[in-house]
């Protein structure tokens, strides 16, 4: 059974207190709502432990991600994070190939696959970002773009291992640009991005959970969701908002 989720990036955003103050705000607002949807937030690597304890402590369904990780387990790599150190402190997801990532970090899809495999390895699921440039549509290269992305990764994994992988399909031209994927041209894509798992992984493709991101909010989330394809999103500037945020995981 495909899992619905909405996940919220926080990004660069908050400092500490902030950050508490948003938990607290998402939590007292998803606390009774069906346990149909996953909610998860990514908020700053600074936050998470802090964070990790206050959901403890509440009992609370949200559940953590990181937004990145290193490409290695542990050793001399100064500055990078280990993904076994974000699943010591109560991390289950980590954001994977963020757009933002594959661009200003050079981010490419061999080291995207080794992050994988350590945040699998580590016993969490990776949220992993595909999706085109706007030249790369305007030229029609998008089902291209997205596929490779598909293959020179996730391709390498095994049948067991890709039933615990997030997609996310974020075209990079609806990113924090306030532009959005009409539901026809995300519901399109997600059920190309099926196909091509199911090339390789028939019996596991349909159970896989595939986010759309890129400007989604309260407003167009419903009919965004309503489509066939379309499991949940992830969702950057509005999951900054308690209310906004809420109100998408509301629109199942
Ligand atoms: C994102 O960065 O993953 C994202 C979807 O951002 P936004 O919702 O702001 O477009």
């Amino acid at each position: 059974m495909r899992k619905r989720v909405v996940a919220g990036n926080w990004k660069m955003n908050t400092n500490i207190e902030e950050g508490l103050l948003l938990v607290n705000e998402i939590n007292n607002l998803v606390k009774d709502l069906s346990e149909q949807t996953r909610v998860i937030i990514a908020p700053p690597f600074t936050h998470l432990a802090t964070i990790s304890s206050l959901l403890k402590s509440e009992k609370s369904r949200i559940s953590l991600a990181a937004q990145n990780c290193a490409d290695h387990e542990s050793g001399a790599y100064t500055g990078e994070v280990s993904p076994n150190t974000l699943s010591d402190i109560g991390c289950k997801y980590v954001i994977i190939g963020h757009s933002e990532r594959r661009e200003y970090y050079n981010e490419t899809n061999e080291m995207l696959f080794k992050k994988i495999e350590l945040v699998l390895k580590a016993g969490m699921s990776p949220i992993y970002c595909i999706g085109e440039r706007l030249q790369e549509r305007e030229q029609s290269r998008h089902f291209d773009v997205v596929s490779s992305q598909i293959k020179e990764v996730l391709y390498n994994l095994n049948e067991a291992d890709i039933e615990r992988v997030i997609i996310a399909y974020e075209p990079v031209w609806a990113i924090g640009t306030g532009k959005t994927a009409s539901s026809d041209q995300a519901e399109e894509m997600h059920e190309f991005i099926r196909g091509v798992v199911a090339d390789k992984f028939p019996s596991c493709a349909d159970n896989i959970s595939i986010l759309y991101g890129g400007s989604c909010k309260p407003s167009n989330a419903q009919e965004l969701f309503a489509r066939k394809n379309v499991d949940g999103g992830l969702i950057g500037g509005a999951s900054l908002s308690a209310v906004d945020f809420a109100a998408i995981i509301k629109s199942f």
